[in-house]
């Protein structure tokens, strides 16, 4: 047990802490990085299931920071699979000599804030205590797995799996019978891989999901040499689009052009692969009848694919439009139910009943296995910043003035919680975005701004209540003219059993929030209150 005075505690060693390390350096700011895995990497640490990938192409899904690392890393497929992310994480953590300044299999249990001295504490599962005067949570938007509430879990006497704490040592499933529960972004990623190798694999699927097929495939040299011969500016680019994702997007609405046209748009799309699908038209998440052209097509796909008339339909999505729940990109996800060795099982039509020792009991049957696979997904955005017993002014929690939905200002801060910062936190594009660009610029948008405030020897900063109350206004506002809100998806909360159903990141755009963020700065940091030292409440109002 021990107690370190330091400027800044940065808590997770993904991409977001990894960075922000980095920048509070160059600042002059020492800092220390709390992690509770054994290395950096984040998700890409914890995710190492069969399969898992990232679904931006690898181009696109790594810093910009570093122009040299860019023109030299050489990504080997167009989608990058999680072993190669997290060796590239690893580089740059050796280049840059981060680790130096990061405490692994710690994690942190409590942060509070003192009135008085405008400092936090920061205290440890270890019980080690780190006084700083910022805090800056880059705990992850999907850092947090979850396991669903079924009846008799721990009752399983075969070997059970979360997807997003993978063991690291790999599990070979040769001979097995396996079941998958969840049929989300990771599952869809498992079990083609899955499938090749058990003996018999069981899909329990509640809710179908979209999913665009990935054509990944081995680096095309030309299309790497197009990306660096002017990496700056094809970034640059990126940076402003809604996505953070530099792909073609049609102008066109999806019911302008004459069904032809809308048909070879989809086919190209479908054909070239990738999320870039959504890009089709103009309208696909705003207009729910222009949304249901692209959602039809990618059902007539896969009834195309799917050889039994009835597994098909099951595995087509109904219900919510396309691309409101996350979409999915695939490696012959829908191609794997024509397998013998697969078996779809609709728990929509027959709820899990409980977890037996034997497998898995719904209301019509029980499925033995060997194995089960939780690919149930996260408390998405806001579950690893609620588990940690955040106190801001007033010993007042986070989590409790979150009961009713996150509140924030930009998704970077909380009113109440001065020098607390989130990165990608919830308000913010986020999980709607390329996460390396969103990461990259909130971590450089802090990052200025404390360079602002050590300028005019200012020390705390506050987001006042009045502007993160109108910045949540702007944020349901902005959700509510799209379709998103009509999908009971994580981005509502709706996989967590008793999590508000509030829309939590910002869907106005990667482009439009970063010139609103850089608009604020430029006028003085407009809606945040800074100060020199202690600020008293009445201050902060
Ligand atoms: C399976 C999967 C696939 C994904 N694919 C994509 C993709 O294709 N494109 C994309 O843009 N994004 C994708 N993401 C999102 C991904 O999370 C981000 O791209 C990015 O890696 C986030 O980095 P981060 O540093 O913000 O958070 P993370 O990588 O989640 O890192 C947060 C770290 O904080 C640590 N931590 C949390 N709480 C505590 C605590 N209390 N104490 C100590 N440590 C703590 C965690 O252990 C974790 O290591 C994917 C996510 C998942 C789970």
């Amino acid at each position: 047990m021990s107690e370190t005075r330091i400027d800044a505690v940065i808590v997770g060693a993904g991409f977001a802490g990894m960075y922000m390390l980095h920048r509070l350096r160059g600042l002059g700011i020492a800092a220390v990085v709390l992690e509770q895995g054994e290395d950096v990497g984040g998700t890409w640490y914890w995710n190492r299931y069969p399969g898992a990938r990232c679904d931006v192409e690898s181009m696109q899904y790594s810093f910009s920071f570093l122009p040299e690392l860019q023109q030299e890393w050489r990504w080997s497929e167009r989608f990058a699979s999680q072993p190669e992310i997290l060796r590239y994480a690893a580089h740059v953590a050796e280049r840059l000599d981060l680790r130096r300044d990061m405490r692994f299999h710690t994690r942190v249990t409590r942060a509070a804030f003192d009135e008085a001295s405008a400092l936090w504490t920061v205290e440890t599962d270890g019980g080690d205590r780190y006084i700083a005067r910022y805090c800056v949570m880059a705990t992850g938007c999907l850092s947090t797995a979850k396991l669903p509430e079924i009846e008799g879990l721990g009752s399983f006497e075969g070997a059970t799996y979360h997807t997003g704490a993978w063991p690291h040592e790999g599990v070979d499933f040769s001979g097995k019978r396996v079941a998958v529960i969840g049929t989300g972004s990771s599952a869809i990623q498992a079990i083609p891989v899955i499938a090749q190798q058990a003996a018999h694999l069981t899909v329990f699927q509640r809710t179908p999901n979209f999913s665009i097929p990935s054509r990944n495939a081995p680096m095309d040299d030309d299309y790497e040499s197009w990306w660096k011969s002017d990496y700056e500016a094809h970034r640059a680019k990126a940076r402003m689009m809604r996505t953070g994702i530099l792909y073609g997007l049609n102008d066109k609405s999806a019911l302008e052009v004459p069904p032809e046209e809308r048909e070879a748009e989809y086919e190209a799309r479908w054909a070239r692969g990738g999320t870039a699908f959504m890009g089709a038209f103009s309208d696909l998440i705003t207009n729910r009848e222009a949304n249901d052209t692209a959602a039809e097509f990618v059902r007539r796909k896969i009834r195309g694919i799917v050889k039994d008339p009835k597994v098909a339909e099951l595995l087509a999505p109904k219900g919510y439009p396309i691309g409101t729940k996350r979409i999915c990109v695939d490696t012959e996800y829908f191609e794997t139910f024509n397998r013998p060795n697969v078996t779809l099982v609709d728990v929509r039509e027959a709820p899990i009943e409980a977890i037996t020792p034997r497998g898995v009991r719904t209301r019509t049957g029980e499925y033995e296995c060997d194995a089960l696979v939780f690919a149930t997904g996260f408390d998405a955005m806001t579950g690893a910043l609620t588990r940690i017993d955040i106190r801001g002014r007033g010993d007042a929690g986070l989590a409790e003035a979150w009961a009713d939905g996150p509140r924030t200002y930009l998704g970077l801060m909380a009113a109440g919680f001065p020098n607390l910062f989130m990165i990608t936190g919830p308000g913010s594009p986020s999980v709607l975005s390329n996460m390396i660009v969103s990461i990259e610029q909130h971590v450089d948008w802090l990052s200025d701004c404390l360079a602002h405030m050590q300028a005019r020897g200012l020390t705390t900063i506050e987001a006042t209540l009045e502007a993160q109350e109108a910045w949540v206004a702007h944020v349901n506002e902005v959700a509510d003219r799209t379709l998103y809100p009509q999908a009971a998806s994580w981005y509502m909360g709706a996989n967590v059993p008793g999590k508000p159903r509030v829309f939590m990141p910002y869907i106005g755009g990667v482009g439009t929030y970063r010139e609103k963020c850089a608009e604020i700065a430029a006028k003085g940091y407009e809606g945040f209150r800074l100060s020199a030292g202690a600020m008293p409440a009445a201050a902060a109002e």
